[in-house]
């Protein structure tokens, strides 16, 4: 019988990936921590509805993409396929809005999406995201802008760049979905499939359409630009965000395309790309959302926020060249006969309070086994026991990497390995 596979789509995290994985976590925790975000857990499965009225039925997600299923009550269930929504469920059921209605949150965690498996794009993914709910300040935009900013640099990504778009209100909005359909309704001969669908269901996507044809109605001189549709109001808050990404110096563009998926996206809308490998790659995205809490029936309350896909991070700082070494374990143990175990497992116990990364294999493999395996491990330190050192209760270090080797009681070696890890 043929071994199982994972669904397509899905894949297992192990290995040397794990260090990216880790490396990842550890920057948007100590980043959070840093910023006063705190950290939410929501549950990895809703009621559909939140996702059809927090993410928007007109939306690529809701249409073709959501893991949807009946559970054995009859309630209709849907795996999460993005992080806001559920975030902003949890502000609202536990009264946050009335209370304490203004808050800092963070999440990281698998979202599912019914996707063209490739490179970097999953069914299973994982995202972490930065929520401010309840600020309207466009200084509060810039921190979220600031935060992603932050853990791209600390992650060793350099080449960023910025791109900026205000989608206005629903005013603004509805008046240049207005005249963005007028438009393209008369180039309707030019656009792709897609987009003939998009044009009645959510016009502002064909925005982001990559099909040629679409493209060369985007480059018309008089096609319409959703900032000179913005009103006073939207206006201002873009002017005031941009002037605010200066003085934190960082720079950026103007895409008056970029719009984002989805429905409940108002004012402002970013995109972050690194040319690190060259090509631009998109590493994360967001914007306000002062529109989705009235969307899932709660009283009106501004939000800013953004998300970053963790596989893509991974993916880059692989190609990096990042984290290549799995484990950090400093010293192998390397029993050579039962008494040896008994006592190297004594003092791994004593390595593992001192803080001091070790690995043990066991006594039923022979010298060369140890020290080829500790090689492969690229462990720096071994130590052995043979009859001699046992009966002198003493052990026997061996530097991997320099093969000098002495013979140490079990607190010099100890304070010898303290030392070592100290200055690693
Ligand atoms: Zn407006
Ligand atoms: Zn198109």
């Amino acid at each position: 019988m043929p071994y199982l596979q994972v669904p397509k789509g899905t894949r297992d995290i192990m290995g040397k990936e794990i260090v990216l994985w880790r490396k990842v976590e550890e920057v948007v925790y100590e980043t959070a921590k840093n910023f006063g975000y705190e950290e939410i857990r929501t549950p990895i499965f809703e009621s559909t509805e939140l996702f059809t009225r927090g993410v928007g039925e007109g939306t690529d997600i809701v249409q073709k993409e959501m893991y949807t299923f009946t559970d054995k009550g009859g309630r209709s269930l849907t795996l999460r396929p993005e992080g806001t929504a559920p975030v902003m469920r949890a502000y609202l059921e536990h009264g946050f809005a009335v209370q304490q209605p203004r808050v800092k949150w963070f999440y990281l965690g698998p979202m599912f999406r019914y996707e063209r498996p490739q490179a970097g794009r999953m069914r299973q993914f994982h995202q972490f995201g930065f929520e401010a709910i309840g600020f309207d300040s466009p200084a509060c935009d810039a921190e979220i802008i600031l935060i992603a900013w932050r853990i791209y640099e600390r992650l060793g990504l350099h080449k960023l760049s910025l791109e900026m778009n205000s989608l206005g209100c629903p005013s603004c909005k509805f008046r240049y979905i207005e005249t963005l359909q007028q438009f393209l309704q008369r180039e309707i001969h030019s656009l792709c499939d897609t987009c003939k669908v998009r044009l009645e269901k959510n016009p502002l996507r064909v925005l982001d359409c990559k099909n040629e044809g679409c493209q060369t109605i985007f480059q018309s001189p008089s096609f319409p630009r959703l900032q000179d549709f913005l009103c006073e109001e939207c206006s201002k808050h873009q002017e005031t965000l941009l002037a605010t990404l200066r003085f934190l110096d960082i720079p950026f563009s103007i895409n008056p395309r970029l719009v984002r998926g989805l429905d409940y996206y108002t004012r402002t809308a970013f995109e972050i790309k690194t040319g690190e490998l060259g090509a631009q790659d998109a590493v994360g995205g967001g914007g306000r959302y002062d529109n989705l809490s009235q969307a899932l029936g709660g009283p009106k309350v501004a939000g800013v926020g953004f998300a970053a896909g963790i596989e893509r991070m991974v993916l880059l700082l692989n190609k990096m060249g990042q984290g290549l070494h799995a484990l950090e374990t400093l010293v192998y143990l390397a029993p050579l006969d039962g008494e040896g175990e008994l006592h190297l497992l004594v003092l791994g116990r004593r390595c593992e309070e001192l803080g001091i990364p070790f690995y043990m294999d066991f006594a039923d493999k022979t010298l060369k086994y140890h020290l080829k395996k500790a090689q492969k491990m690229k462990v720096r330190f071994v130590v052995l026991v043979g009859k001699a050192e046992l009966q002198n209760s003493l052990f026997l270090l061996k530097d991997m990497f320099s093969g000098e080797q002495w013979t140490l009681s079990q607190e010099e070696l100890l304070k010898k390995l303290q030392e070592e890890k100290n200055s690693a």
